[in-house]
């Protein structure tokens, strides 16, 4: 059995992939990239069909940050030209969500920037879910505010949140040379409180910041060690003005590879297309939907997306259909374990936060042993076929980067 014949089998199983074949995976070459999101396709539609979830983003404070993410444009320090504002009121907030809710999302993802909420911005953002879900109680809303304290996830569930999103960004091993301020260990702590308070957890990464496809392997296999409902996974936004606007690193096709990476070691989660879409994958983002089955619609937190139009259509033209609210994002042995998530589903998130740690079995941890298959045999090194080089690392393309200048915090209608 060659690679992608042993990980589509494994992915449709919920069986989990041995590290060196998810570094094969990384190591494939462009003549083998459609074979790839093929193989990827495949376990996407076991698990998701062809649903894509739209999640909606509501920055509710932003800049001004203390912590120091090298990653982020509103870190402390960042002379990124972003927009700076405080935290916005919950009708505020309440209309910027109501915005993608008509756009077609069916999540909200209240994000604040800061190390983590005071007691106080857990009423503000317990007041801003009851405005959400007041005008619309079928939204699901998935909270990102940094590292949590104790009882803070209990607070945030009592209040109405099916979700929190933590992501781990990158390996344990090279952490500490993305951010200074807080550790590995805070981020994986936090995820730990979000799913002890029945919160669906939403954990990811940020591929781009000059990682090896040792430390993707590994800040996936953590990800899934903490059995988040779903991944979202960003590729770095290089930003004027941060300490990584040189880390150019990222051609489409290799997204595309982390993208089936990260689907076969979480085949049954939501795996989640987050920043860095458009600049990315650029005219390659339809491939990208046969593997993820989320996207954010519309703009990021400090960043502009293509148009919410523009997604929607994206979506039609590739044959996949959006999800309804009323149709439950997650296979049904996930669903069942995620019930504190509004019914169903699994969460969100951006912020670019996140912990990483915890164990669960080949299946996620989660339902019953997959109900076909006998095992296969798995060669202890895969065959990758070695023609069709790789393209080279991207060139600059600060061109496709833009500030954001319209939705929260501004006066313009926001984009969704
Ligand atoms: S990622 Fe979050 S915690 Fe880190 S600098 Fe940005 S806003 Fe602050």
């Amino acid at each position: 059995m060659d690679l992608l014949d042993i990980l589509t089998d494994k992915g449709l199983r919920r069986e989990l992939p041995t590290r060196e074949e998810a570094l094969a995976v990384l190591a494939t070459t462009d003549d083998q990239l459609l074979d790839v999101v093929a193989a990827a396709g495949r376990v996407r539609r076991q698990w998701f069909g062809r649903r894509v979830k739209l999640n909606y983003l509501v920055n509710l404070k932003s800049g001004l940050c203390p912590e120091d993410c090298s990653y982020c444009s509103q870190r402390l320090g960042s002379k990124a030209e972003i927009l700076k504002y405080t935290w916005l009121k919950p009708d505020q907030a309440a209309e910027a969500a109501a915005a993608g809710v008509a756009g077609g999302a069916k999540r909200v993802c209240l994000v604040a920037s800061g190390r983590g909420p005071t007691d106080r911005d857990i009423d503000r953002v317990a007041d801003t879910i009851a405005a959400i879900k007041g005008a619309d109680e079928s939204v699901e809303v998935c909270a990102c505010l940094g590292l949590l304290s104790d009882n803070q996830a209990e607070r945030l569930k009592a209040a109405g949140a099916d979700a929190y999103n933590h992501n781990l960004n990158t390996s344990e091993a090279t952490y500490g040379d993305i951010t200074t301020t807080h550790t590995y260990a805070d981020r994986v702590d936090t995820v730990t409180k979000a799913h002890g308070a029945g919160l669906s957890a939403c954990s990811g990464l940020i591929a781009g910041m000059g990682e090896s496809d040792e430390d993707l392997v590994d800040v996936v296999f953590a990800l899934r060690g903490l059995d988040p409902d779903s991944v979202p996974v960003n590729f770095l936004i290089p930003f004027e003005g941060t300490p990584l606007a040189e880390e150019w690193n990222l051609t489409p096709q290799r997204c595309l590879r982390i993208l089936a990476m990260v689907r076969f070691v979480c085949p049954d989660i939501e795996v989640r297309i987050a920043g860095g879409r458009e600049v990315h994958l650029r005219s390659m983002q339809p491939l990208g939907l046969h593997i993820a089955n989320s996207i954010f619609l519309g703009d990021y937190l400090t960043s502009e997306g293509q148009a919410g139009q523009a997604d929607l259509d994206m979506i039609k033209d590739a044959g996949f259909e959006v999800e309804g609210a009323d149709q439950v994002t997650l296979p049904r042995h996930r669903a069942h374990a995620a019930a504190g998530c509004g019914g169903h589903q699994e969460s969100a998130g951006a912020c670019g936060s996140g912990g990483g740690g915890g164990g669960c079995g080949p299946c996620g941890g989660h339902g019953e042993p997959a109900d076909e298959a006998p095992a296969v045999s798995v060669p202890a090194a895969p065959a990758v076929p070695d023609s069709g080089a790789s393209a080279p690392a991207d060139e600059v393309r600060t061109d496709l980067v833009r500030v954001r200048r319209r939705g929260a915090g501004t006066e313009l209608a926001p984009n969704a």
